[in-house]
């Protein structure tokens, strides 16, 4: 029976040091893959390449493809947001913005019309877990092999993650395998510097983690971090709201949720250009007695500890 070792990398810190541990102890077929959300930092980037290098272990990279259900919503567009009685001219301008950009974050959001929120979050599996899936674990299925999913989570980080189990299985062959669940933080940078391995340098930059810049789950202070060493991302964000927002059939797309802003009324007219990521920017640069959001998002975005906390790891 063969059997396949396959780390999942986010480009942080705890995958890193899965990979290292999976070296260490010299397990057969022994690769990494990175799935690129289009969303990520360019020393993220950087940096899976130099892993791939530094460690000798294979990196693959795989991306999502929405062309097809972009190609549904244009015919939905086309025939149905008519019936409905949207505008004319919103279903022309819906239609110019349609279209594949090969980037998977911006189109799975032209494809759902929205942003993924801490609540919708559907950004991690259909970004991550299912091209993953996809592209590498069921090719290496045949019902004759065994592949081991190493999964870089660790129980400190979440409540949800806390009660994993640290190897379990998921069917056909696949099982899922977290070495470093019990591991503290100062574990895994020691296995860095053991191993010779530098860390993603975001780490020394202000991010306290290493993903999708900004995460939908950003903290206040890592916003204003972003937004204060590069604003080429919030500018990048600002274009993403306009085309998703043109994409979208009430004409309005926010990168995080305007909703949840208590100053907002129902009846408000919110648009990208007045509740989108520069409003959020500038509350992030805003001190404690800045203008406040609801309890629930206000702890989300001001506790630095909290996180996008996937089960499977593909986010840190
Ligand atoms: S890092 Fe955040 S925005 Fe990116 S896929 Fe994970 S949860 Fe979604």
């Amino acid at each position: 029976m063969a059997e396949f070792n396959i780390v999942s990398m986010s480009g942080g810190k705890d995958s890193t040091a899965t990979l290292l541990v999976a070296r260490e102890l010299e397990v057969p077929n022994l690769s990494g893959v990175f799935a690129d959300t289009g969303h990520e930092h360019p020393a993220t980037y950087d940096y899976v390449h130099y892993l791939a290098e530094a460690t000798g272990v294979p990196i693959g990279w795989v991306k999502a493809d929405f062309s097809r259900q972009i190609a549904n919503k244009r015919k939905f567009v086309e025939i149905k947001w008519p019936e409905k009685g949207v505008p004319q001219a919103v279903v022309l301008a819906a239609l110019d913005v349609l279209h594949p950009t090969g980037n998977p974050f911006l189109d799975l959001c032209l494809w759902k019309g929205r942003f993924p929120s801490s609540k919708v979050r559907f950004c991690t599996e259909e970004l991550k877990r299912n091209p993953i899936i996809e592209q590498v674990f069921l090719p290496l299925m045949d019902g004759d092999s065994m592949v081991l999913s190493w999964q870089g989570v660790r129980a400190d980080e979440s409540l949800d993650r806390r009660y994993l189990p640290e190897c379990d299985e998921v069917g056909g062959g696949l099982f899922n395998y977290r070495p470093i669940l019990k591991w503290p933080v100062e574990a895994v940078f020691e296995a860095h510097r053991v191993a010779g391995i530098k860390p993603n340098p975001l780490y020394l930059q202000g991010c306290n983690r290493v993903g999708c810049m900004p995460c939908v789950m950003c903290a206040k202070d890592e916003l204003r971090e972003i937004a204060s060493r590069w604003p080429e991302e919030v500018a990048r964000v600002r274009e993403w709201e306009r085309l998703v927002s043109i994409a979208s059939k009430r004409g309005s797309a926010t990168f995080f949720t305007a909703t949840n802003d208590p100053t907002v009324h129902s009846n408000d007219n919110i648009s990208a250009a007045t509740h989108g990521i520069d409003r959020m920017v500038d509350w992030a640069n805003t001190s404690r007695g800045g203008r406040q959001f609801d309890m629930v998002d206000l702890i989300a975005r001001t506790d630095s500890s909290r996180k996008c906390t996937s089960a499977y790891g593909l986010c840190e």
